[in-house]
C-alpha cells in the first residue's frame, strides 16, 4: 500500500506542474521563430509529452484508488484531466508551430510518411505520387 500512497502523492502534485509547463512552453512559442528555435520548441514539447505520461499514469492511479473506495479523489482526477488537457492542446500548438518553422518535405498523402525527392511511388504504401510527366529529374 505504501507504494500506492507515495504515487497518490506524487499524482496530486501533477496538475500544477503541467499548468507551469504548459504557460512556460506557450511563452517560449509566442517569441519562437527560426530554426534555432525549433530545436527549443521540440525540447519543450519532449517536456509536455512526459509530463503527459506523467498525468495519464497519475489519472489511472487516482481512478484505481477512487474505485477501491478511497474518497475526495474526483475533483482530484478532473483537475488532472484538465491540466492533461491543456497540456495536449499546447503540445499541438507547438508541433504546429515547429512544423511551421522547418522547410516542408514532401509526405504521402496515404500513409504521411517522408518521400524521397523524384520518386513516382511512395516507397512505404506503394501509392503513385507523382504523374511521371510532373517528375523532377
Ligand atoms: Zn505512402
Amino acid at each position: 500500500m505504501e507504494l500506492l500512497q507515495k504515487m497518490g502523492n506524487r499524482a496530486k502534485g501533477l496538475g500544477d506542474k503541467a499548468k507551469d509547463l504548459t504557460s512556460k512552453a506557450q511563452d517560449i512559442r509566442k517569441r519562437s521563430s527560426g530554426l534555432l528555435e525549433a530545436t527549443k520548441l521540440k525540447f519543450e514539447l519532449s517536456k509536455l509529452e512526459k509530463e503527459m505520461e506523467n498525468n495519464l499514469a497519475g489519472i489511472g492511479l487516482l481512478v484505481y484508488q477512487h474505485h477501491n473506495g478511497e474518497e475526495d479523489l474526483q475533483a482530484e482526477i478532473d483537475r488532472l484531466l484538465e491540466a492533461t488537457k491543456e497540456l495536449e492542446e499546447e503540445a499541438k500548438a507547438l508541433e504546429d508551430q515547429i512544423a511551421n518553422l522547418q522547410p516542408k518535405v514532401p509526405v504521402c498523402p496515404e500513409c504521411e510518411q517522408e518521400l524521397p525527392t523524384g520518386g513516382i511511388y511512395c516507397s512505404y504504401c506503394g501509392l503513385k505520387v507523382l504523374d511521371e510527366e510532373n517528375r523532377s529529374e
